[in-house]
């Protein structure tokens, strides 16, 4: 199938609040290309170095999402042009976001990554890790950051009674950290969860943004 059915058999699948994001990584611009022209506006890199390329070359209405593990030294090659961080899994990489966007005097929106899976994980929070470092105040420091809620990666299997549990444990940890630690504004909103193995499962356990690949663009 071409990119642009399988961008279309996605889409016709997506519940409402739920956006589809097209993880473009390791694909030339040419493909971004076709996937534009068949409408898709929001697009997922996860390396620096291709990520700013990409995005000097395509066209300017693209929402770019970074979506993959950075480097507490590439941090300034990414904010100021993306539209989401996915993947805060440290304090020190926070704070590093923060002093760039307070650099360029820009607000940027982040997602804390959660370690989610039963693999051992080399990326993300443990729960009770994120709720101390929110209880400690990180919010209040990084004023140049807008927390925008939480992503996290399932474990790679095919067991979907697995995947499942560990979104439905996400959620419901959104859930709590919404209602008890950012109850009063009205952007800790997304979650961000689903790829091409699971998108279905993550959308039906409440993901409002789900990242896919090879679905559409083809094995990497
Ligand atoms: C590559 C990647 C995806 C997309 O994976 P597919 O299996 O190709 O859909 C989603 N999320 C993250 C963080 C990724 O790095």
């Amino acid at each position: 199938m071409s990119i642009a059915s399988q961008i279309h058999s996605i889409t016709s699948t997506l519940p409402e609040g739920v956006r589809l994001i097209a993880v473009s990584k390791t694909h030339p611009p040419e493909m971004i290309r076709e996937a534009y022209d068949a409408g898709q506006r929001i697009f997922g890199e996860s390396r620096p170095q291709e990520f700013l390329p990409k995005t000097a070359q395509l066209p300017g209405d693209i929402e770019w999402h970074f979506i993959g593990h950075l480097q507490t030294n590439k941090a300034k090659m990414v904010v100021g042009r993306a539209h989401l961080i996915h993947a805060v899994d440290s304090e020190r990489l926070l704070l590093e976001i923060e002093k760039e966007a307070a650099k360029q005097q820009c607000t940027v929106r982040c997602l804390f990554q959660v370690h989610i899976a039963q693999e051992e994980a080399k990326f993300g929070f443990d729960p009770n890790e994120l709720i101390a470092l929110l209880d400690a105040g990180i919010v209040s420091s990084v004023p140049h950051v807008q927390i925008a809620g939480l992503m996290g990666m399932a474990t790679n299997t095919g067991q979907m009674e697995q995947v499942r549990k560990e979104f439905r444990n996400l959620k419901q940890l959104f859930d709590k950290i919404k209602s008890t630690r950012f109850s009063d504004n009205n952007y800790f909103n997304e979650l961000s969860m689903g790829m091409s193995n699971d998108y279905p499962v993550a959308m039906e356990e409440g993901a409002t943004l789900i990242r896919v690949g090879s679905a559409i663009f083809g094995e990497r």
